[in-house]
This record gives structure tokens, sequence and C-alpha cells, in this order.
């Protein structure tokens, strides 16, 4: 399928970089088996939830620091670079598909990235440095030195407003491929599992990779359910 392939776009979710040492959310010992979810009107409303947002992203940061991309990652780009892969479609957060070797303005973020943090009020941005900074002499999540928001990880909460120019690309991205690959993503956080459905229905061939079973599966031209990094290996190169 890659072969009669002319334009093929990647969908991918927290499988992929598992490999990596990055827990996904929904596998037996995934972050949700540790952490519920802070919804963003509570990271708005409580001073409280956004220092244990922010204790919960520091936790993380020698597991983010350190990872890097993985084979499924090494593949896409491969393919990216062969001219195949005209962008990649993620719900991760993780910047690894950016780490390698996609262009910036080529990886979608549906939920935003976690490597930085952004204004909530004014959108400008800053280093999680300066934020760690803050929190240890003030002991409190900052809020922004011009508009006194809060500041937080630019990601997309549960709750928050999905980025527009992001769900238009990636629409656009589904529409126009010929083959959809839907990579290590339980396909249940909307409207973000849309998009394979999305590219179905716009003519695409649709492969599902994934560990364990989808929703979706049953209108996939293939469903790969094995390891992804093992499936995807054999298409690293240059
Ligand atoms: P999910 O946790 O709901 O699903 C991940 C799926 O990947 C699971 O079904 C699991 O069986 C499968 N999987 C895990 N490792 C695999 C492997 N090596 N081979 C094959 N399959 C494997 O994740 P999701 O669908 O992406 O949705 C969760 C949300 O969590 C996303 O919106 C994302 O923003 C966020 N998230 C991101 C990261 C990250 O950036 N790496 C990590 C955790 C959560």
């Amino acid at each position: 399928m890659i072969a009669e392939a002319a334009v093929i776009v990647p969908f991918t979710g927290a499988g992929i970089s598992t490999e990596c040492g990055i827990p996904d959310f929904r596998s037996p010992g995934g972050l949700w088996a540790r952490n519920r979810p802070i919804p963003f009107d509570e990271f708005v409303a409580s001073q409280e939830a956004r220092d244990e947002s922010w204790r919960r992203r520091f936790a993380m940061e020698t597991t983010f620091a350190a990872a890097s991309p993985g084979r499924g990652h090494r593949a896409l780009a491969s393919l990216y670079r062969a001219g195949k892969v005209p962008g990649i479609v993620t719900q991760n957060i993780d910047n690894l598909h950016q780490a390698s070797g996609f262009a910036d303005d080529h990886v979608i973020e549906l939920h935003g990235n976690t490597t930085y943090a952004r204004c909530i009020g004014c959108r400008q941005i800053y280093d999680l440095g300066w934020v760690k900074q803050h929190f240890q002499d003030s002991g409190h999540a900052p809020d922004c030195v011009t508009c006194e928001e809060p500041v937080k990880t630019a990601t997309v909460s549960f709750g928050q407003a999905m980025p527009e120019d992001a769900m238009r690309r990636a629409a656009e991205f589904a529409q126009q491929c010929d083959l959809f690959l839907a990579i290590g993503s339980s396909l249940v956080v909307w409207p973000a599992a849309g998009f394979p459905l999305m590219a179905k229905n716009a003519g695409a061939r649709l492969v599902i990779i994934n560990n364990e079973p989808t929703e979706q599966d049953d209108m996939a031209d293939l469903v790969i359910r094995h390891d992804i990094g093992d499936t995807l290996g054999p298409f690293v190169g240059n």
C-alpha cells in the first residue's frame, strides 16, 4: 500500500512514543492510571490546580528531555524525505516528529506541545526554564508578565478549544491523501478521532496500526495489531 500510494498522511497517537520511554494514556500503567487529567476550567479557576499541573509537568521532565525519536518516528521521517508524506497529523505533544526531521510547519499538532509554555490570555510564549525558576522562587505557578493571565504548557487540555488552524489543515490533509495511517492511537479522543473516518470517506485507504483493538477497526482496509516499532522499522531509511 505504501508503494502504491502517492500521498500518505500519518496520524499518530501516544503509542508511537512508548518505545521512547514516554507512557501513553490508556495502556495499563499509562498516565491515566496515575493521574486524573486536570480540565481546562479547573486550571483557569484554581491556583492549586495550576500548581499541581506544573508539578506533574516537572515530574515528567526527565522523561520528555531524554526521549529521542523511535523507529516509528524515523520510518515516517524517511517517507517524508522521500516525498511520499506531505505532513503529519499528531495528537502527541512530545515534539518527537520535529526531532525526527519533519519541518515544524509540516507537523500538525492537534493537542499542542508540552516542550514550551504559553500565556492562555495573550498567547506569549515562555520557555519551561523560566516557569520552573519562577515556581521554585515563589512556590507557585506563574502568571504572564504582560497580561497576568496564567501560563500553561502549550498543550490542549480537556475542555479547552481545539486550535482552529491545526484542525483545518488536518482536515485538508485527511481529504487529500490516498493512504491514511492511524498509528498508536486508541481513537477515543474526539474530535481528533474523526480524521481517520474523514480520510476514508474522502476515498483514502485506511490502515490502523495499534496493539489494542479500536472502535474504527471495522472500517479500515488493514488492521495491524502489532508493535509499531517492529511494524514500521523496515521503512527506516536514508
Ligand atoms: P492512548 O493512550 O489513548 O492510546 C495509545 C494506544 O497506543 C493504545 O491503544 C495502546 O494499545 C497503543 N500502543 C502503545 N504502545 C504501542 C506500541 N509500541 N505498538 C503498538 N501500539 C501501541 O493515546 P492517544 O490515542 O494518543 O490519546 C491520548 C491523548 O494523550 C492524546 O491526545 C495526546 O495528546 C496525549 N498523550 C500524548 C503523549 C505523547 O505526546 N507522547 C503521551 C501520553 C498522552
